[in-house]
């Protein structure tokens, strides 16, 4: 495990708690979003501004992480690749154990749980919690608008700002005679009188 840095931005320090059960510590902040925060087609920015509003608890085990987390996901349609904007409120809860508290849990070999999350003495790194609730909360597959028609399949205008374009449609078997044509002239003639 690396060792944290107190004055990273989503590494909260949790000295105030004292470990004391019952006690509590608000924090509302707004950070830089964290590299990643995302799919392939949709995610918040690398240092976009990400507000927390949370409540760290103590309790027996370590310190409880409550709250919300807001932040702006942009990406881009995946029907016709316009960009697509989405604002995101997801709420997060997490324990974070002591560390002791951890060792002696695995030691007992009580639920293995390779995902619990530990205290490194007073500091918890936000980064994996946030996320674990982001990433899930994001659109699988973005679009500008629910009923967005996507692009036209044979010259890639967007549909929504053209919805009566058309093409004239050639008979497949009309389109085999063009191709025939490019080889053997003497069709030509019969393929252009039909398409008129
Ligand atoms: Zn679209
Ligand atoms: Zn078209």
């Amino acid at each position: 495990m690396t060792t944290l840095d107190p004055r990273a931005p989503l590494v909260l320090d949790t000295r105030q708690l004292q470990r004391r059960p019952g006690t509590m510590l608000e924090v509302a902040r707004t950070v830089p979003a964290p590299e990643g925060l995302g799919t392939d087609v949709i995610g918040i920015g690398e240092g976009e501004p990400l507000e927390l509003d949370l409540r760290l608890e103590s309790v027996i085990e370590g310190v409880l992480v409550s709250g919300s987390v807001r932040g702006r996901a942009t990406g881009a349609c995946v029907r016709c690749l316009e960009p697509v904007e989405e604002d995101l409120d997801v709420s997060v809860q997490e324990l974070f154990a002591y560390a002791d508290r951890a060792a002696h849990h695995q030691e007992v070999g009580a639920d293995e749980d390779d995902d619990q999350r530990v205290l490194q003495g007073d500091l918890l790194d936000l980064e994996p919690v946030i996320r674990d609730s982001v990433v899930p909360a994001l659109p699988f597959q973005p679009v500008c608008r629910p009923d967005c028609p996507g692009l036209c399949s044979e010259c890639g205008a967007r549909l929504a700002d053209d919805p009566d374009h058309h093409h004239e449609s050639i008979d497949p078997r009309w389109a085999t005679l063009q191709q025939l044509a490019s080889t053997d002239g003497s069709v030509t003639h019969t393929t252009e009188e039909k398409r008129n």
